[in-house]
């Protein structure tokens, strides 16, 4: 197994809506593995493959005391509820905002061997599932925040990039 480099806002392919996985073997399950890896070195809880630098619909997730899970192709059918939480992200180090998001949605995706996948989550797994998904369509989760909010969040995020200081808490 091998930890990848993290692309970091706005470096390619963060910003662009990946393709769909249509070939599954080998080359699949040990770039999974390489994610997962990279994930928990990075104390992160979930990894969408554009972080990775692949335009490809792919995330890995492990919620606390959990074990790693893969997502191929994800679709969010269904949505309910809103709840805020704090969140941050592995592609913008530093950066911190309560985000909202749906507290049950339900899923259709594959697992990595391609096997269909439908399934319901709540709360936290939802919430990391929403955050990956959305890397998926090239979305940052500041786009979940209103315009005054995201404006501030990219001025901080710009101040940091001229005056970095440590980073802590939970980044996915
Ligand atoms: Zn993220």
């Amino acid at each position: 197994m091998a930890i990848m480099n993290i692309t970091v806002y706005p470096d390619a392919p963060l910003l662009e809506p990946a393709a769909r996985v249509e070939h599954f073997g080998p080359e699949l399950v040990k770039l999974v593995e390489d994610m997962v890896e990279t994930m928990f070195s990075s104390d992160g809880v979930g990894l969408a493959a554009p972080q990775v630098g692949i335009s490809r619909q792919l995330l890995v997730l492990c919620e606390p005391e959990g074990e790693p899970v893969c997502l191929v192709n994800p679709e969010i059918l269904e949505m309910d509820g809103k709840a805020y939480m704090e969140e941050g992200c592995l592609s913008l180090p530093g950066l911190y905002a309560n985000v909202p998001r749906a507290t049950r949605i339900r899923v259709r995706a594959q697992d990595v061997e391609g096997n269909p996948l439908d399934f319901e989550a709540q709360d936290f797994l939802a919430r990391i599932i929403q955050h990956e998904y959305d890397h998926l369509q090239g979305k940052l989760f500041p786009e979940r925040l209103d315009l005054m909010t995201r404006d501030a969040l990219f001025a901080e995020w710009e101040e940091m990039r001229e005056n970095p200081r440590p980073d802590a808490a939970v980044s996915n």
